[in-house]
């Protein structure tokens, strides 16, 4: 059997790295950055980190199980973390399966067989742009969920700048002007309480309410409460807000709507920093947006205000923009995938990180790719377990929202609850065999491999979708 491919070499990238090690499945690894660490690595190109970004659930509960932080920091920075991610790889060897500075800019079914039967034969675009093709038995897509604005179209022109949080790094850029941040996501929060400290003006515009969760709750982080004991979802619901109401106090007061939706039906803002800052009158929270002409922006309630910069934290969509959106059963917003992983046809495609969950952390991810590893394992050693592998997923799907409505929301479309999701997971695992390392783990990509047909053709490389 050829190699299996792997894309990515962030935190799922590297957890599918470690995964497949361990269960002896040859790889190859292409990571589009120079490194590893993913979008943790602010100077990787496709990183959207910003400086003063921190974790936002807590160490304990984000990192993986196996390998614990160093930092006594309960909520690390991200030049943390990337030390951490580089200390991860050196510890379990996996810089070594990975070329980088190698983006893949397509992923094909051979023969046109889109069985996957036949393979898959990926395609990328080396440092010196050379093109670098190979064929595996199946591909890994750790390329990461939070890398393609979002950009939504609004009525008029804007005369003064727009940027996306994704391009947003440091505070200087506030400097003495009035800024206005569209939407109020965990980014947009964070983007906005740097910008009171340097801009003439800052105001936020939203659509909708939102919960607000403090990082710390009994002077604990605050995720780390209640761990391993999941409440049913309207006692979490109803105990949670009571409590939270307590801490932080109302939104509503310091000008935000009332949430037409519970708690946990969509992602909680853990940010209360920003309700500071609007009780300090360091900004203004203003209605949605109805159009722009010039520095104007006018609001949905008629109001309007001028402006120098706009920030879009309008969110991202999710994207794979080198395999054919069939291959991976795409319906509206994202792909719809057996838990969040495995296309219905079972084509040798396999997506890993593509879960938003309040609190899953690193860990969610090193368990689904243990589950991935696990069956590409069960497929070339234990077929029958498999193929009942395959066949629970042609029945009903579990649910994973773990009794929470979520919102119907873009960003909602691949949201799980952590709880729910972490003990299908784990059950599913359980009816594979343990995968464990029985066979050499193969060379680099682009090395000589053993069945695998990598090879550089020395053409020019394709220029990949940034
Ligand atoms: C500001 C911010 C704060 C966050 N805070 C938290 C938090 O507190 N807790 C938490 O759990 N999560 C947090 N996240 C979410 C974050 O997405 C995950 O922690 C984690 O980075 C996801 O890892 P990943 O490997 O799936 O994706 P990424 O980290 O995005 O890595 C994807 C990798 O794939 C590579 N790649 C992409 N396309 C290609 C290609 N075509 N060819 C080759 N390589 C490619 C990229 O270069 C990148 O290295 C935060 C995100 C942001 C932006």
């Amino acid at each position: 059997m050829n190699p299996i491919a792997l894309i990515g070499a962030g935190p799922s990238g590297l957890a599918g790295a470690r995964a497949l090690s361990r269960a002896g499945i040859p790889f190859h690894g292409f990571e589009a950055g120079p490194d590893v660490g993913g979008l943790w690595n602010i100077d990787n190109p496709r990183s959207t980190m910003y400086e003063s970004a921190h974790l936002i659930s807590s160490r304990t509960t984000t990192e993986f199980a196996e390998f614990p932080m160093r930092s006594t920091a309960d909520y690390p920075g991200h030049r943390e973390l990337l030390e951490y991610f580089r200390d991860y790889a050196d510890k379990f060897g996996l810089r070594e399966h990975f070329r980088f500075e190698t983006r893949v800019t397509s992923v094909e079914p051979v023969d046109g067989d889109t069985s996957g039967g036949s393979g898959w034969r990926v395609t990328a675009s080396g440092p010196d742009g050379e093109r670098i093709t190979g064929e595996y038995s199946g591909v890994v897509l750790a390329n990461g969920t939070l890398a393609e604005p979002n950009v939504p179209i609004f009525r008029g022109e804007f005369a003064g700048e727009i940027m996306h949080t994704s391009a947003y790094k440091r505070a200087k850029v506030f400097d003495g002007r009035r800024v206005l941040i569209i939407g109020a996501g965990n980014s947009g929060c964070d983007i906005a309480v740097d910008a009171v400290h340097h801009a003439a003006s800052v105001d936020m515009s939203v659509r909708r309410g939102y919960h607000f969760v403090p990082r710390y709750l009994f002077g604990r982080p605050s995720d780390t409460l209640n761990q391993g004991r999941p409440l049913p979802a309207p006692i979490k619901q109803f105990i949670d807000s009571r409590v939270l109401r307590a801490f932080t106090g109302d939104p509503v007061r310091f000008g935000f709507p009332k949430p037409d939706y519970k708690i946990y039906e969509s992602h909680p803002i853990v940010n209360t920093l920003i309700l500071n800052h609007l009780g300090q009158g360091d900004l203004r929270i203003v209605p949605d947006i109805d159009r722009f002409d010039g520095h104007a922006v006018h609001f949905a309630d008629g109001s309007s205000g001028e402006y120098d910069l706009i920030v879009l934290a309008t969110g991202y969509h999710l994207d794979y923009p080198f395999v054919d959106r069939a291959h991976l059963n795409w319906s509206a917003a994202s792909p719809k995938l057996y838990l969040n992983m495995f296309p219905p046809s079972f084509n040798g495609l396999f997506v890993l990180g593509m879960i938003e969950a309040s609190g899953i952390g690193w860990q969610g991810r090193a368990e689904q790719a243990d589950l991935i590893a696990a069956y590409l394992a069960a497929e070339r050693r234990a077929p029958d377990a498999a193929s009942a592998f395959r066949a629970r997923a042609h029945a009903t799907w579990p649910d994973l929202s773990g009794g929470y409505r979520y919102l119907g929301l873009e960003r909602m479309s691949y949201y799980v609850n952590k709880d729910a999701y972490r003990r299908t997971v784990k059950k599913l695992h359980g009816t594979l065999p343990a995968a464990s390392a029985g066979v050499s783990t193969g060379s680099t990509a682009g090395g000589s491999t053993v069945g695998g047909s990598t090879g550089s053709t020395g053409s020019t490389g394709e220029e990949a979708r940034a």
